[in-house]
């Protein structure tokens, strides 16, 4: 490969692509050769207080260009990034802090509210480090750099050191930080390059939160890989916001990377007449981090005349490792796999089914993780001859295509068969009226296990359950139906809009026993 690691990307890059625009925030602008300098001076800052190579430095950060100039800052150091989502609570944070032994982590004022406890409470912590303000318990970075040189240094990395631990979202027990080394991200940037067919003219817009692996992956690392620029917004909000139509009219991006909860909101709200205008500039409407149902994939087709293209990753993949291509797509499919990406479909035994057959997928390729941080038996659950198992249960059709089918742990069985909550999921989202669904198992003496729905109402819908459970009689059989449809105003969701299955798991419990 032409990098020798992800600092080198940067350096070479800025050398290239000098003075062409890399980061677009508000009024600021960034050319390569600015956040390349900027990432000099944070290194030797971070070397002057005493940072080693595979040290870890936590970023809390909103998005920003601060978040890039830090990962790279970091990079340059040989040290390790550990991007933390920023909707965690003050306790989740500290175990993710404790639980990779963070030397420096580097925030803002926005969270300096944590930082007393932060700072008690995670023993390997030297400093908080801030770009906007000094306090009694953080130190000005600015400051910091001030005096720092601005000079490439040598990042003689190898390909193969950790260069990330990214914390998975944990919708069940405590979050697992996945090693990902230089050359996992370098590869999975390459292979959606490739598969994307990206330009180097290409404008990725960021709205999506950036710690998580999806938006860094594909909208700070794939740009920056490519020579390509980079709009960030601070968040999903700011699509709504007057902002946003000056950034279509002169920013122009090209790119449009969301997910499937974006896309329902697309698809479905009442929008400005100037907001599809100007969004027609975009090439790629790409969508992943949970499934996107096929109604709202027709719907934004209808009205924006263009489709979505679904990929599917996971953190521990880098984390893309499908997506369908602009020339062959297939609906309700998560694509074909990426260049120099092998999956398979195996049962329990870890035996390939043929195609059709519903399995677990499992992947192997230069863009999986190295393992989990200090978890070996987890590990070696997860990574089996170099395969890396992922909990979702898919089928293959005869051209490849991946069909995700459900999460594993997700299934419900029903007195012995299998229920994948998506089918019933899929039916609820064409019902007139629904704005969002989600299904799940709960225990029954009779049946092992029940379906129970949860579903969101449009704004003004009003919706009927038995008229509902009348319509999916027409459509499935008995034993999938569910016994109940419980209607609520909100679905509680991950930053990357999963549903959170298990907490939805615990009210309906709660309610079950309140009876
Ligand atoms: P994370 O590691 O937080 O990115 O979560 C990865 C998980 O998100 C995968 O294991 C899938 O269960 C789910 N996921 C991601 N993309 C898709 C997709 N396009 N369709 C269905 N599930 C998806």
């Amino acid at each position: 490969m032409e990098f020798k690691n992800l600092a080198d990307m940067l350096t070479k890059n800025a050398k290239r692509y000098k003075n062409k625009k890399y980061i677009f925030f508000e009024d600021q602008k960034y050319t390569f050769n600015q956040v390349n300098k900027i990432t000099n001076k944070l290194a030797n800052a971070l070397l002057r207080l005493g940072l080693k190579k595979g040290d870890r430095v936590a970023i809390l950060l909103d998005n920003s260009p601060e978040f890039i100039f830090s990962f790279f800052g970091i990079t340059k150091c040989g040290a390790v990034a550990v991007p933390i989502n920023n909707f965690l609570k003050e306790e989740e944070i500290t175990y993710i802090l404790n639980d990779c032994e963070v030397k420096f982590l580097i925030s803002s004022e926005n969270y300096k509210d944590f930082f007393p406890y932060l700072k008690s409470n995670t023993n390997s912590l030297e400093e908080i480090l801030t770009y906007d303000f000094s306090s009694s318990y953080s130190v000005n970075l600015n400051e910091l750099m001030a005096n720092e040189s601005d000079e490439n240094l040598p990042c003689d990395y190898d390909m193969e050191e950790l260069a990330v631990l990214i914390y998975t979202s944990g919708t069940t027990g405590n979050p697992k930080g996945a090693m990902l080394t230089h050359k996992n991200l370098l590869s999975n940037c390459h292979s959606t390059t490739q598969a994307f067919k990206v330009k180097k003219r290409d404008r990725f817009l960021l709205f999506l939160p950036m710690f998580h692996s999806y938006a860094f992956t594909t909208c700070v690392l794939l740009p920056t890989f490519l020579g390509c620029s980079i709009i960030i917004l601070r968040s999903v909000l700011e699509l709504r916001s007057k902002k946003f139509k000056n950034i279509l009219l002169f920013k122009r991006p090209t790119f449009f990377l969301g997910v499937p909860q974006v896309y329902s909101a697309l698809a479905k709200a009442k929008l400005p007449n100037w907001f599809i205008k100007f969004l027609y500039p975009v090439r790629i409407h790409a969508s992943g981090g949970a499934p996107l149902p096929e109604e709202i994939l027709n719907v934004f087709k209808e009205r924006f005349k263009k489709p979505i293209i679904e990929g599917y990753g996971l953190s521990e993949a880098s984390p893309v490792v499908s997506v369908n291509r602009l020339e062959w797509q297939k609906p309700y499919s998560v694509g074909l796999p990426l260049p120099g990406v092998e999956v398979k479909v195996v049962n329990d035994d870890e035996e390939e089914l043929p195609v059709g057959e519903i399995g677990e997928l499992i992947v192997k390729g230069p863009n999986i993780m190295k393992g989990y941080w200090n978890l070996p038996e987890a590990t070696t659950q997860a990574i089996r001859n170099g395969w890396l198992f992922t909990g979702d249960m898919a089928r293959l059709d005869e051209d490849g295509f991946i069909y995700i089918v459900d999460r594993k742990k997700d299934l419900i069985i029903v007195k012995g068969i299998n229920v994948y909550p998506r089918e019933i999921e899929e039916l609820l989202y064409q019902y007139p009226g629904v704005e969002a669904a989600a299904v799940i198992g709960i225990p029954d003496e009779a049946s092992g296990e029940v379906p129970v729905a949860y579903v969101m109402p449009a704004d003004g819908a009003e919706l009927k359950e038995k008229d509902i459970k009348n319509y999916l009689k027409e459509h499935l059989a008995n034993y999938k139906l569910p016994r109940k449809i419980i209607f609520t105003k909100e679905l509680p969701m991950t930053a990357t809009g999963k549903v959170l299955k298990r907490k939805l798991k615990e009210l309906v419990l709660k309610d079950y026993q309140n009876k």
